[in-house]
């Protein structure tokens, strides 16, 4: 049994707004991943399927290695289709927050949003919501974005509309949140979510290879040389560290997602529990985390790198030069020591 955790009153909640609306925009998170994209997705499909007008606005485009997920090709994408983002968003009558707790997570469509009179759904896992919406479905929780859309539409009992292709975009989620079903996947309905999309016989080995065990040649070797030749450990702390500047992506032909899993990898390390990726993007330093058991990340996060996130999975961003980023961390392992 898939118990209903919503609060009945915030489904009915949601499904008057829903039955008092045509046009609906659904939004998730910049430098969207798995589960931002596969719980939009899947939303907007089962969403037109009810016969509504949906559209996923998102802040950038999807990374390449995501472009598999069903629906990708016909995302609006803020960077590239300005003019028609504004007006999606200005023209909906009801606006989804897809994976994301803050306006902030989602650059300049933060802006035009804000000042919008429409509704807003939030339906989110990470901690510590904004209050800036009208129904919050914020369950930190949740393994997943994509466990809690198929928990919104199982109470709305709008399941019959979850078929392989709204499947396809759910099982994703599940999927890259939890590293593989590595982590954040310990409440058995977990499992009975994933065993009600498997029901929808959708391509699984397919998906979970595109998704998970799919890389360039340069990205591969990126990695490689990143584990190699950079990845420091600091025993005394349990930690690893690994950097890499712009010659260095340069030199492997860097596009974005070439190093999506390449923070996990030192966590293989028994002595290490927890880990920091440090990558100089143009405009800044983009920072990772991962860790294993009761260290958070987040906290980490949120305290030192202006970011946030999940206990085990967390990330932030430096407006800094690689060496501050660098000189930080040790700042932050002395005191942790401390
Ligand atoms: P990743 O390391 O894969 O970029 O991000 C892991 C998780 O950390 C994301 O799911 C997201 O919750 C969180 N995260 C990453 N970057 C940021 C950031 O800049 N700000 C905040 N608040 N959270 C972030
Ligand atoms: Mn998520």
């Amino acid at each position: 049994m898939i118990s209903a955790i919503i609060d009945e009153r915030t489904i009915e909640r949601l499904r008057a707004l829903i039955n008092g609306v045509q046009r609906i925009a659904i939004t998730c998170h910049k430098s969207p991943d798995g589960d931002a994209l596969g719980s939009s997705l899947a939303l907007c499909h089962v969403l037109r399927r009810l016969g509504k007008q949906a559209v996923v606005v998102t802040p950038d485009m999807a990374p390449k290695a995501l472009e598999f997920i069903p629906g990708v090709r016909e995302l609006v994408v803020f960077t590239k289709h300005e003019a028609r983002a504004r007006r999606e968003l200005t023209e909906a009558q009801l606006i989804f927050c897809l994976d994301y707790n803050s306006l902030h997570r989602i650059d300049r469509l933060g802006e035009i949003i804000e000042p919008l009179k429409t509704s807003r759904v939030l339906i989110d896992h990470h901690l510590d919501p904004d209050d800036a919406f009208d129904v919050a479905i914020s369950v930190p929780e949740a393994s997943s974005t994509c466990e809690l859309v198929f928990r919104v539409l199982m109470q709305l009992g709008l399941l019959r509309l979850v078929d392989r292709h709204a499947a396809s975009c759910l099982y994703v989620g599940l999927l890259t949140d939890t590293g593989g079903f590595a982590y954040s996947c310990d409440n058995p309905e977990f499992y009975e979510v994933l065993a009600a999309l498997m029901r929808r016989h959708f391509d699984r080995i397919g998906l979970y290879n595109k998704a998970l065990n799919t890389f360039s040649e340069n990205s591969v070797r990126l990695q490689g040389y990143a584990i190699s030749e950079k990845m420091q450990i600091f025993h005394d702390h349990g930690c690893a560290l690994i950097t890499l500047d712009k010659d260095e992506l340069a030199r492997f032909n860097y596009s974005r997602g070439d190093t999506e899993t390449l923070v996990n990898k030192p966590l293989a390390i028994p002595e290490v529990y927890w880990t920091v990726f440090l990558r100089e993007d143009a405009d800044r330093i983009k920072v990772s985390c991962r860790s294993q058991g009761d260290f958070s990340v987040s906290d980490i996060c949120s305290r030192y790198f202006n970011g946030g996130g999940h206990q085990n999975a967390a990330g932030g961003e430096l407006a800094c030069t690689m060496d501050e980023a660098v000189a930080l961390f040790h700042r932050v392992l002395d005191e942790l020591k401390g």
